[in-house]
């Protein structure tokens, strides 16, 4: 059994970044590197680069996750507070309905952002995909012989 040696690419080091800092520049929305510069420039769309830095934003791979952290967060608070104002009042039904459907919906739809904000300022801050300078991709397609990787 033959182990391939594990790559240690260089040019993913650097300073430590403060990782609390970074996510709470991402949950206000700003650029997890000077915390100036807007993170979005849509909705949900992350900016390229940081428009007050310069700071490249665009290997952010948040993906799935936001979606996934959103709906714990939702899930605890509005099955918690439904139980509780089932337990106190005992209201119809379609209270339920109008009370809890656009509150999770609203709530949702309102965390999203700041979410991705901090899981992207977290990535940054761990020099995740691509954020240390390395390319994330580089391990999909072995590298010609010869061929270093890519600065
Ligand atoms: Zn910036």
């Amino acid at each position: 059994m033959t182990l391939e040696p594990h790559r240690h690419d260089e040019s993913a080091e650097g300073p430590p970044r403060a990782v609390a800092q970074a996510i709470g520049r991402g949950l206000k929305l700003r650029c997890p590197a000077c915390g100036e510069g807007r993170l979005f420039r849509a909705y949900l769309k992350v900016n390229d680069a940081c428009p007050a830095c310069g700071e490249a934003l665009h290997h952010q791979r948040a993906d799935d996750a936001p979606p996934y952290v959103v709906i714990s967060i939702v899930a605890h608070v509005i099955v918690a507070a439904l139980m509780a104002v089932e337990l106190t009042w005992k209201p119809e039904i379609w209270v339920h309905l109008v009370l809890w459907i656009p509150l999770t919906i609203a709530m949702s739809l309102a965390l999203l952002p700041p979410v991705k904000g901090a899981l992207v300022g977290l990535q940054w801050a761990l020099r995740m995909h691509g954020f240390g300078g390395a390319d994330d991709d580089a391990h999909l397609a072995p590298a010609p012989a010869g061929r270093g990787p890519r600065a």
